[in-house]
């Protein structure tokens, strides 16, 4: 047997029926150009294929499912071990889960407080579930754990009190049928609905609005309304919002109940009174729960006199976290919840997760692991990588950093560009070899035959002082903002940069306009799409109804009319599978094309809608070049390099790197000469060295146009083309949040407390 996975006939999206033999036990980037199919290799075949045969192995009942999402499209692969994704872009975490739960910790410390804690005189022993805000046992009564109580309040309900029940003073309940429904079964209660609200005696208000009784009420036949009687249900208006919230299956109902609701802390910790009394070492499970987890280290350093189960305990505890503080995580707590971290810090916890898991054998594919790293946390990050690797397992990587490509005992590089000028193998083998590939954007950059960016240095045109900022661990910060230039926020992870920006948004308010281009996705769901985001659809729509009597409606799927209804227009179909969350499946009725068979019928240039949907942007381009509404957009989205994308691809299916462009193209369609404020965080994030050069032109061109851009960066070569730099740290969480350095990259280059400047000085040379 020999050691190479052997891929044979890939084909899934815009692969060319390559074949191609990856090493195994050995650390393999997987590089190339946005678009050229890295992910389609790594994740969408290879990590898709091992799931695949996972599953048929061990849950047999779930193959029917598994067929209908579809198998990858490759005609062969030996030799591939069970895999592993660690992926950025999943899902939305739950709200439960946290730093503990994620990396497991909380399982430890909860054993560690049930058998080694101290307990209140006369206190009986607590399992550890009782010390899990997540277990019917452990969980506090009031926010059955989640730490917050969600509830309706009055001012929200009702907020103008001077109407009457009739004019709408209950806000929260639902409009049209069904509010006319309520307003009669009120009346028929005897309750007078033309009185102003807040004249009604307060008993009846609160009845109204909170309470659990549903009475039923004869209602009888109206004019215009009503033709027979029926018995009416009563809902009050929190009764309504609850159940809105947990089961109305409309994202616009839910949202719009969310405005009725007000999160309040309960006393935080979501853990039982009882749980909360027993304490190690003088702390409680909820004091450790905020520890950083620097701090924690050395509170659970297994200490002399203590029990032999506290000592193994808090062994595992400590070698568990030291990892945590390698890859420079020590600011981070078990108690953070999931949901505010960002996708580098969740992903480096779950990298420090599988190194204890005592897994080998295994592939795991990594998303690229460097991403929103500070060079100098890259380094640890590559040593526990390299710990995987001695630990007897396969490492595939999606990377674009070029340091970390040095580091790889082997690459394979797609292109040469992205989507249909992609999708085959340049290279595969030891990294050297790949500088005799001269059709490479890779090794161009990795071997320094690119051209280096040019401009030139510009004066700042004002400052905007930012004054005594106080918010996470920044404390009292003040640093004068240049303007009309281009400013990047430096320094390592967790040092206070997102904060920064965050905070900069807050008091930007003497600027023309403030744009946030952020890597959130651009819709949630798949019916939104490049193409209805960046408002060109409409021009799309508009088209179709002049070659047909359709209205412009028709050709939109958010309306009955024109869309397919098997999948309500959205091509796809949701498939529940247990183990695989939010999968979906290529709809039965209209195999995606999302429209039915009449709309479809009708055709521009011999294409229908649903073809024009499936074009790439640069197909589109070309095809609608006479329609200027359309062609004015789709010439943006090519200059910041998204050519590739198909203009229907779900906003689900976009990378949050190819989220943040098309947002930037949106902006630069109508940019005119203003004082607008860009922030960005980090924009560089998953693209290819040439994509980023792309990238820079057009944020200096908005720069160039009067405006002022603020970055926060970890890329070098972008941090050089800056006219200034801020500079956060020197460390991490309380160990940061100051601004260590600030002027020209040249300047901050100088400092000698600076963690950027060493790795910044030798790319200004
Ligand atoms: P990379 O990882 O190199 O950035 P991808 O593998 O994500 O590139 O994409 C390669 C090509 O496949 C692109 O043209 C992209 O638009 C297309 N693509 C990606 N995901 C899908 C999908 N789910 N369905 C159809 N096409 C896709
Ligand atoms: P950077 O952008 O430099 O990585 P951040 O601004 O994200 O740093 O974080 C700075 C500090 O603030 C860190 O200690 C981090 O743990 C803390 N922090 C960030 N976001 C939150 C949050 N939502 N809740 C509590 N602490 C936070
Ligand atoms: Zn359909």
């Amino acid at each position: 047997m020999d050691n190479f996975v052997r891929v044979r006939g890939a084909g899934e999206h815009n692969l060319r029926d390559i074949d191609v033999d990856i090493p195994r036990d050995a650390m393999v980037a997987f590089t190339g150009v946005s678009g050229s199919g890295k992910s389609s290799l790594a994740f969408g075949t290879l990590y898709a294929e091992a799931q695949r045969r996972y599953f048929e192995s061990v849950a047999p009942y779930a193959r029917r499912l598994l067929q209908q999402v579809g198998a990858p499209r490759v005609r062969e692969i030996s030799g591939l071990p069970p895999a592993v994704a660690l992926q950025q872009r999943r899902g939305a975490p739950s709200s439960r889960s946290t730093v503990g739960t994620l990396t497991t910790l909380s399982n430890l410390l909860r054993m560690l407080y049930s058998r080694a804690g101290t307990y209140p005189p006369g206190a009986g022993r607590l399992e550890a579930e009782a010390f899990s805000p997540n277990t019917p046992v452990g969980a506090c009564p009031h926010c059955h754990g989640l730490g917050v109580v969600h509830d309706v309040a009055e001012d929200l309900l009702v907020p103008d009190p001077s109407l009457s029940i009739r004019d709408g003073a209950i806000a929260a309940w639902p409009g049209a049928w069904q509010g006319a429904n309520l307003r009669s079964i009120v009346s028929g209660l005897g309750i007078d609905i033309d009185k102003p609200w807040h004249k009604l005696p307060r008993k009846k208000r609160e009845w109204l609005l909170y309470t659990d009784e549903q009475p039923s009420v004869l209602i009888k036949p109206e004019r215009d309304r009503i033709d027979y009687g029926y018995m009416g249900m009563f809902w009050s208006a929190r009764k309504h919002v609850m159940h809105t919230l947990a089961d109305s299956k409309s994202e616009r109902m839910r949202d719009r109940a969310l405005r009725f609701v007000r999160s309040v802390p309960c006393h935080g910790s979501g853990l039982r009174p009882e749980a909360l009394a027993v304490t190690f070492r003088g702390r409680s499970l909820a004091d450790v729960n905020t520890m950083p987890f620097s701090e924690l280290v050395t509170l659970l350093h297994p200490g002399a006199g203590a029990s032999e189960a506290a000592v193994r305990l808090c062994a595992d505890l400590v070698a568990r976290i030291e990892v945590l503080l390698d890859l420079g995580l020590g600011y981070l707590s078990t108690g953070r919840s999931s949901t505010t971290l960002s996708p580098g810090e969740a992903q480096r916890l779950r990298i420090a997760t599988q190194l204890r898991s005592g897994l080998f054998g295994v592939v795991y594919v990594l998303d690229e692991p460097s991403a929103g790293l500070h060079p100098a946390d890259a380094e640890p990050l590559l040593d526990v990588l390299d710990r995987l690797k001695a630990a007897g397992n396969s490492l595939f990587v999606v990377e674009h950093d070029l340091d970390v490509v040095r580091r790889a005992d082997w690459i394979v590089d797609i292109g040469p560009g992205a989507g249909e000028a992609g999708g085959r193998v340049l290279y595969s083998g030891p990294v050297a070899g790949l500088e005799q590939v001269p059709e490479s954007a890779t090794g161009t950059h990795l071997f320094g035959r690119a051209a280096p960016f040019e401009h030139v240095t510009r004066t700042p045109q004002g400052w905007l002082q930012l004054r005594g900022i106080s918010r996470h661990n920044l404390r009292d910060v003040s640093v004068d903002l240049p303007l009309g230039v281009l400013t990047a926020f430096t320094g390592v992870s967790g040092s206070g940069k997102s904060t920064l920006l965050a905070e900069t948004a807050l008091l930007s308010g003497e600027f023309d306009r403030l744009v946030l281009v952020d890597q959130q996705p651009i819709g949630r769901t798949p019916r939104s799409n490049l193409a209805t985001y960046t408002g060109m659809f409409d021009a799309v729509r508009k088209l179709y109804a002049a070659q047909s009597g359709y209205s412009a409606g028709r050709f939109s799927f958010n309306v009955a009319e024109g869309r397919c209804e098997t999948c309500q227009g959205e091509g796809f179909v949701a498939v529940e599978l247990l183990f695989l969350p939010g999968t979906y499946a290529p709809c039965p009725s209209c195999h995606g094309k999302r429209y039915n068979a009449e709309t479809l019928e009708v055709t521009y240039r011999g294409r229908s809608i649903a073809d024009v949907l499936a074009m790439s942007v640069d197909e589109a381009a070309a095809f609608l070049t006479d329609v200027p509404a359309a062609a004015r957009g789709l010439a943006t989205l090519r200059e910041v390099g998204l050519g590739y994308l198909r203009l229907g691809q779900p906003a689900t299916e976009l990378s949050g790197g190819e989220a943040q462009r098309i947002k930037l193209a949106t902006e630069l369609q109508r940019v005119r000469r203003g004082h607008a404020l860009y922030l960005l965080d980090e924009p560089t994030a998953g693209l290819h060295p040439a994509d980023i050069a792309l990238l820079l032109r057009q944020l200096h061109r908005l720069v160039d146009a009067g405006n002022t851009v603020v970055l926060v960066e970890h890329d070098l070569d972008t941090i050089a083309t800056a006219d200034w730099v801020i500079d956060l740290g020197p460390g991490g969480g309380d160990a940061g949040g100051r601004v260590v350095a600030a002027g020209t990259p040249a300047d901050v280059a100088q400092v000698a407390d600076s963690a950027t400047a060493r790795f910044l000085a030798p790319r200004l040379a």
